[in-house]
């Protein structure tokens, strides 16, 4: 008999929240890429002896848009406390975080997956603080006497520039079973930190750190099996296949009658296999305790009304409304919307030129628009190319006045030079030639240059017209209509075959 198992999986996602400056002082929040090592430190986010924190407005701010996008329940009073451990890159040897009164509760999100959308319940959000940063230079090996590899003059390097920024920790219930739904959950949550303007959702430079929680139990079971936590994921895609490994990692180790070890993994991208790295520390060895030097946080429900009212149309709502307005499919939809910026720019494009089917615009801004940004490896930019042009651009593709080739060209110019298109059309004579009589001239032109092929058609070879084909196209430098192309070209091959079955 075998066993069928199922996956059990929840998320912590710790995010950055972009303030100016650091949760509990005034520090600056700095680009950890764009920094040198502890430019912004104080006495406060370096843990001297008798200073005091002071809770970021702003940060809660932030944190609540978070909170009430996810339709969770806000605490009217949230404790701040102390989670102690000694580590080199938290000085004051605590970390103050929200604990058992955190600052929300009882959110949920939809996800998209292949199998439509889904409601995952976010089990709490709470604010706390990031620590520093470590850089582990090594030394030099020692030659082993006795067998044992060791090395000297090795150090490591404390930076305290990311000391006390806000992190915004977001946990998810275990109501994910499957890899492609924890990506899922995954880029819903990073959408909408992003359309909430609180987070840029660049896991490379670690501003959003995702930790899924697996464990396995055999289907229709209802009780929760063993867990691992998965550490330092720093991509959707190393998250995706952390997953999918743990997975079949734990249940190979049910199958062979073994039971799963709670612990804490590593993921080595290389290898594509999680590794054991420590046990799991359970509440207790942190001591938590509330922070004596910190009040209370409490949240009026006038400051909850305004920063509601304040919230943008948010990425599931206007999924949805895009489908019906725009008449889109549901994959279209989840790609425009999964960025405001984009979604914003869709908008924009459809509004300049109603005339325009909105799908046919959503076809070249995801195919093409990203293709060229994908290319040059920049990111989305509305002002490289504005959406006017681009829904022009389709508009002479609609008129006839471009074939779906030239357009690819006039775009990737458009894209080069921010010219519009009208204007590469016309300086680079690209407009499509319709003209029937024109074209049945260069149809007959290949027809006569290329004697062999138009036997080898006539005998049998039908591809030979697809070839054929390409030729007058080829003449016409590209610029040709290719349906009158096909026509002409159908319409001499026909009157031929006529004249030779005579
Ligand atoms: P911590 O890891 O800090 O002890 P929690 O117990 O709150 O915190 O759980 C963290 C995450 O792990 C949550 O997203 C939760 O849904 C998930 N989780 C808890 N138990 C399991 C389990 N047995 N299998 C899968 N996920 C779990
Ligand atoms: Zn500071
Ligand atoms: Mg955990």
């Amino acid at each position: 008999m075998t066993l069928e198992f199922e996956a059990v999986i929840g998320l912590e996602i710790h995010a950055e929240l972009e303030t100016r400056s650091k949760m509990f002082c005034a520090c600056l929040v700095v680009d950890p890429t764009q920094s040198e090592p502890n430019i912004a430190v104080c006495p406060v986010c370096s843990g001297m002896p008798g200073v005091l924190p002071v809770i970021n407005q702003r940060a809660v701010e932030y944190g609540l848009r978070v909170a009430i996008a996810l339709d969770c329940e806000i605490a009217s009073a949230s404790i701040f406390a102390r989670k102690n451990y000694f580590y080199p890159d938290l000085p004051k040897g605590y970390q103050i975080s929200q604990y058992e009164e955190p600052l929300a509760r009882n959110g949920r999100i939809t996800i998209l997956t292949s199998q439509g959308e889904k409601m995952i319940r976010i089990r709490r959000v709470h604010l706390e603080e990031d620590t520093g940063k470590l850089t582990h230079v090594n030394g030099e090996p020692i030659l082993p006497v006795d067998g044992s590899a060791s090395e000297t003059g090795g150090y490591s390097l404390v930076d305290l520039n990311r000391a006390g920024v806000p992190l915004l920790e977001i946990v998810s219930e275990p109501d994910m079973h499957t890899a492609e739904e924890v990506r899922a959950y995954a880029m819903a949550l990073r959408s909408l930190l992003r359309y909430l303007g609180v987070n840029s959702g660049d896991m490379q430079k670690g501003v959003m750190r995702i930790e899924p929680n697996v464990s396995i139990r055999p289907v229709g079971s209802q009780a929760l099996g063993t867990r691992t936590e998965i550490k330092n994921l720093n991509s959707l895609r190393a998250l995706e296949r952390g997953v999918a490994f743990e997975i079949q990692r734990q249940s190979g180790v049910l199958r062979s009658g073994r039971s799963v070890t709670q612990e804490t993994r590593g993921w080595n991208e290389a290898l594509g296999e999680t590794f054991a790295q420590r046990s799991k520390e359970d509440a207790d060895d942190y001591r938590y305790f509330p922070e004596p030097d910190l009040p209370p946080l409490v949240v009026d429900t006038g400051w909850i009304q305004q920063i509601r009212e304040a919230l943008p149309e948010l990425p599931n709502m206007r999924f949805h409304r895009f489908q019906i307005q725009y008449s889109l499919s549901s994959y279209d939809a989840g790609v425009l919307t999964e960025e405001m910026a984009v979604a914003d720019y869709f908008e924009q494009a459809v509004r300049t030129s109603p005339h325009i089917p909105p799908k046919n615009i959503a076809n070249w801004l995801t195919g093409d628009l990203f293709g060229l940004f994908n290319q040059t490896g920049t990111p989305f930019d509305p002002a490289r190319l504005v959406p006017e042009s681009l829904a022009s651009l389709v508009g002479l593709v609609l008129a006839g006045e471009i074939n779906q080739a030239t357009a690819k060209t006039v775009l990737s110019e458009m894209f080069e030079t921010g010219k519009s298109p009208q204007d590469i059309v016309q300086e680079r004579g690209l407009r499509q030639v319709s003209d029937a009589g024109l074209i049945a001239g260069w149809v007959r032109q290949v027809l006569a240059d290329h004697p062999d092929q138009v036997k080898g058609y006539l005998a049998g070879k039908e591809t030979l017209s697809r070839w054929l084909f390409g030729q007058v196209m080829r003449l016409g430098k590209g610029q040709a209509n290719p349906q009158v192309v096909q026509q002409e070209l159908d319409r001499q091959l026909a009157e031929m075959k006529n004249s030779a079955n005579l």
